[in-house]
């Protein structure tokens, strides 16, 4: 079984045969788009930021002089570069694979389970701020950000994470918070509990070779739409 990110888990729990189609017979390739473009470039300027790069007077807009993000939020993000001076860690574009162990190895290691990009992290001793920066408007999916804690308590362990998916566009803020009782992969926290029966649908998905289209809300931006009999 491959190794799962956020996005193929979720893929499979939305509809396992786009699941299929995506990542085992990859017969649905994404090529990018405007949208992702400037979701980069965005993610690009946020890791500056938070590196404590200087600003530059184009700061917050694209190359064609397109307003990015509004000041409001730039001040927001300043702060998170002061707490760095304060001496808090704050660290930025983590990507980390952790095998069934819960131990770190390398992303393209077979025995990793899970591997997920985190784009901001600030160890706060008592707790882990888990951020993921958010461009558009689709909202942010929290199994993400139990992915990402899962993947930093091997380096930064900690009994609690706070989650943030940061919208820029909107400047707004969902949170959500993870209590882990012990290393998360043998954790009891009812979060956890549902990932692992996801991982093990998932592999016994892999063992039968049955994955079933499945109608979700997403049906409609599905590649395979105009194919498929159980879309909704
Ligand atoms: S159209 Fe919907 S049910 Fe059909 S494969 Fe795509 S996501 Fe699954």
């Amino acid at each position: 079984m491959m190794t799962q990110s956020p996005s193929s888990l979720k893929t499979f729990i939305n509809c396992p045969a786009l699941y299929k189609a995506r990542y085992i017979d990859k017969i649905i390739k994404f090529t990018g788009n405007a949208a992702t473009e400037r979701g980069e470039l965005i993610h690009k300027r946020m890791e500056e930021l938070c590196l404590g790069s200087a600003l530059s007077p184009d700061w917050g807009t694209n190359g064609d002089g397109a307003k990015l993000y509004g000041q409001n939020f730039i001040n927001e993000v300043l702060k998170i570069g002061s707490l760095r001076e304060k001496g808090v860690k704050i660290y930025v574009e983590r990507q980390i694979a952790i095998n069934a162990k819960g131990e770190i190895v390398d992303w393209w290691d077979k025995s990793a389970i899970l591997r997920s990009r985190i784009d901001l992290f600030i160890d706060m001793e008592y707790a882990g701020a888990v951020i993921d920066w958010k461009t558009g408007r689709t909202p942010g999916d929290p199994l993400q950000l139990l992915i990402n804690a899962m993947c930093l308590y091997p380096l930064n362990p900690k009994t609690r994470y706070d989650g943030y998916f940061v919208y820029l566009d909107q400047a707004k803020v969902d949170s959500s918070t993870m209590i882990f009782d012990t290393a998360p992969l043998n954790s009891e926290n009812g979060k956890v509990l549902e990932l692992r029966l996801w991982l093990e649908k998932l592999e016994r998905a892999y063992a039968e070779n049955t994955f079933p289209a499945t109608a979700n809300n997403d049906c409609r931006w599905c590649d395979l739409r105009s194919n498929c009999d159980s879309r909704s």
